[in-house]
């Protein structure tokens, strides 16, 4: 059977005309589905009887429910383990920033990307995400928060731009006025570089925010860390970039997880400094996380600061990464790896 909500406003009308029922229905049902976050057809009360008869033979919900809840008691962050269907699971955080509620959401399960200091891909990649499911996550911890959520980070476990697709109609659903209706301008879609998908993203019209995690500013340094650097070099990264500005107007947000002795001395500042120089961008600083496996340690508080301060001298933004839920901040990807214990 087809998932309801994973269909697209214009889906909707379809499908209900198909059906031999008026069009005009898709607004009430599709703000049952979005806004008020129903899970079946009974709930749906200003809907007829028949209409819902009609629906449930070709339809059903995407469902998901919260297995796992941690809560910050230094501030109001909550990291989450959903749970599919299927039986994957996923993690998810909300995060209160003075301007606005943030969901950081998942686009996969688990990811074949291979970062080296990324826990969400220790077990590789299982599947991809509906875009139901990428829904699913938000309206889970509003439900669960009782807040708006007003901004959408995709930064959790999984490549988005492998997944494009589902992520585009996703985009376009939750910016859509008649569900919640998130500005474009307050989401971020995080890519390791996918370079052909960032000319199509850049082609698709809508004002998102993109983040590169670029952690190196070598060729040789990326390599070493991200093993798709390999397959997607550097200058093709960059050149992507500006065809990306050029065509959205928007600035771009270049991560850079701050590893000791590995990217934070002031001549990969230089080198940084000397990539991004003249382009519309702002470098977020990342602490990192121990692995153990990888050698990976994190920077010192005073290497992250003397490294911001050499990117400002050279004229180039940055900001460090301001740790929310510090208590519960297991690496990204850890809390679903200790949920499965992998
Ligand atoms: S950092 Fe992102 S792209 Fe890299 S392995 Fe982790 S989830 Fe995948």
């Amino acid at each position: 059977m087809k998932k309801i909500d994973d269909l697209s406003f214009e889906e909707l009308e379809r499908a209900l005309v198909e059906l031999g029922e008026p069009k005009f229905k898709a607004k009430q049902i599709f703000d049952w589905i979005h806004n008020k976050t129903v899970e079946d057809f009974e709930g749906m009360s200003n809907i007829s009887k028949k209409t819902k008869e009609e629906l449930s033979k070709v339809f059903e919900f995407t469902l998901g429910s919260i297995e796992l809840k941690l809560e910050s008691e230094l501030d109001e962050t909550k990291k989450y383990v959903i749970k599919f269907e299927d039986g994957n699971v996923v993690e998810s955080v909300f995060l209160k920033y003075k301007f606005g509620n943030t969901a950081c959401i998942s686009s996969e399960v688990g990811c074949k990307m291979g970062c080296l200091f990324c826990a969400s891909t220790k077990n590789g990649f299982l599947r991809s995400l509906t875009t139901a499911e990428m829904l699913k996550q938000i309206y889970l911890i509003q439900n669960d928060t009782k807040e708006k959520i007003s901004n959408v980070v995709i930064m959790g476990s999984g490549e988005p731009l492998n997944n494009y697709d589902n992520v585009i109609k996703f985009l376009k659903l939750i910016n859509d006025e008649r569900g919640q209706n998130i500005s474009m301008r307050k989401i971020t879609l995080s890519t390791c570089g996918i370079v052909p998908r960032i000319y199509s993203l850049a082609d698709e019209d809508i004002p998102i925010t993109l983040a590169i995690s670029l952690h190196a500013a070598t060729q040789e340094k990326r390599e070493e860390i991200l093993p798709i650097a390999k397959k997607y070099k550097l200058d093709e990264i960059l050149k992507a970039c500006d065809y990306y500005v050029e065509k959205t107007g928007r600035r771009l947000t270049f991560e850079y997880i701050m590893i000791s002795s590995f990217n934070d001395s002031p001549e990969d500042a230089e080198m940084l400094s000397k990539i991004l120089k003249n382009k519309l961008a702002n470098v977020n600083l990342i602490p990192c996380n121990y692995v153990k496996e990888a050698n990976i340690k994190p920077s010192e508080n005073l290497d992250i600061e003397r490294f911001k301060r050499l990117l400002y001298d050279k004229g180039i933004n940055a900001t460090v990464r301001r740790e929310l839920g510090s208590d519960i901040n297991a690496a990204c990807g850890q809390l679903r790896n200790n949920y499965l214990k992998i």
